[in-house]
């Protein structure tokens, strides 16, 4: 306790202190803030089979088919899903039909069988959350050198706009609409080459601010020019979207919304994997719990709600929605000295703010962690 409060009035001070200098200068662009924290690169096809093995091992059946079922009003399907007092029943896209006592949906992020809250009930207002969209070009290079990169080390937020001050539109629009690059070195290849992942990323972005995967592909290629960094092969490429935000899902419905398909994904960051992941455990033990005592479907989708959407997190999510929508909005050099200070506080709390998931580490500080963001947002805009 004593020391939680030394790290809270530490994390106040340092913020205060970074905030005032930020607000008497610009960063120099060769300012770095170094993190001394790891970084890793989730291997995405190994932890399928990791998830897929654990599932099948333990009864888990997988059917190679979808259900293809269109909603037509609350707890309201076509033929393809037919509720009832004791499950569902499920005509699938094979021509099987399936029964189930519990229905959750994970089929993403824009999922057609999960209904959003209506903002009036959920907040008593007539304005919508609005979607906001993480759009980023990423890809395995192989180069032949790391310019300002180190080798050792994952450079989060380059968002240097150096490269652009050889055209002043370019650089208007970069200054707008900001992106920063992700490199991750990945090693050195027997020729002397480099490997590495580059990810040129608009973090959030909407209408006008919105990017699309070919200006971050140019943005990031310009980039590279700037440091006479070649491209001598691209290994893989990824092209990122994540909608941010938006309403949660209506809390009284049968179908139980996760992951994507129940907005789980932190709207000022993007970060979703670990918040599933944390969150998986508890929902599943209230799903089992439901079903092993027999009790009914309807009882048990709300108790999953209640649990997955509970009072203090949605109140924390609102937040994280005030944070994506603050973003949203700023020009790069108003986003350079939010970084700038946010990176100064203790680790506990900025690692709290980019979690914000109960049971992710720093999550405790989240009250904290409001009132920091608010002073740092008030001093620099
Ligand atoms: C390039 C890229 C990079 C990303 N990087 C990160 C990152 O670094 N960190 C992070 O936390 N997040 C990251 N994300 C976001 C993250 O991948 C998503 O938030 C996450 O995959 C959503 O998980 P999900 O299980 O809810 O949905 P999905 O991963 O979209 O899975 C949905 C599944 O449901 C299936 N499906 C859909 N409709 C049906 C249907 N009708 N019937 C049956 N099956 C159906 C789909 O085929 C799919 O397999 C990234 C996303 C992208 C695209």
């Amino acid at each position: 306790m004593v020391v939680g409060n030394i790290i809270i009035l530490y994390s106040i001070t340092t913020t205060i202190i970074t905030v005032i200098n930020i607000y008497n200068r610009d960063i120099p662009m060769d300012t770095r803030t170094t993190l001394a924290r790891p970084y890793v690169r989730v291997d995405r096809i190994k932890m399928q089979e990791l998830l897929r093995s654990r599932f099948k091992s333990n009864g888990g059946l997988s059917l190679a088919t979808k259900l293809s079922a269109n909603r037509i009003a609350s707890n309201m399907f076509d033929k393809c899903l037919v509720h009832d007092k004791d499950g569902s029943s499920l005509a699938l896209d094979d021509g099987s039909t399936i029964r189930c006592k519990v229905l959750i949906d994970a089929s993403g992020l824009e999922s057609r069988l999960i209904a959003k809250e209506d903002p009036q009930f959920a907040r008593g207002s007539t304005k919508e959350y609005e979607m906001g969209y993480q759009i980023a070009y990423g890809f395995i290079a192989h180069v032949d050198k790391l310019g300002p990169y180190n080798k050792d080390a994952m450079t989060l937020f380059d968002y240097r706009t150096t490269h652009f001050e050889d055209s002043p539109d370019w650089l208007r629009d970069g200054k707008n609409r900001p992106t920063f690059m992700y490199a991750m070195p990945l090693g050195v290849n027997s020729d002397g080459s480099y490997r590495i992942f580059f990810e040129e990323t608009s973090l959030v972005g909407k209408g006008k601010r919105r990017l699309s995967f070919d200006e971050c592909k140019k943005r990031a290629y310009k980039r590279l020019g700037l440091y006479d960094i070649n491209v001598l092969g691209v290994e893989e490429e990824e092209y990122c979207y994540i909608p941010m935000g938006g309403e949660l899902p209506d809390l009284t419905q049968r179908v139980i919304a996760f992951g994507g398909a129940a907005n789980m994904v932190h709207p000022s960051t993007g970060y979703h994997a670990c918040r599933m992941l944390a969150a998986s455990t508890d929902i599943a033990k209230v799903i089992s719990n439901g079903i092993k005592s027999n009790t009914d479907p309807n009882t048990i989708s709300c108790n999953t709600y209640k649990t997955l959407w509970s009072k203090q997190n949605r109140g924390q999510r609102d937040f994280q929605v005030y944070g994506g929508d603050f973003l949203l909005n700023q020009p790069v050099d108003t986003i350079r000295g939010f970084f700038d200070a946010f990176f100064a506080l203790e680790i506990p709390v900025w690692g709290g703010f980019l979690a914000g998931w109960p049971g992710l580490p720093g999550n405790t500080n989240r009250a904290i962690i409001i009132i920091i963001i608010i002073i740092i947002i008030i001093i620099i805009t």
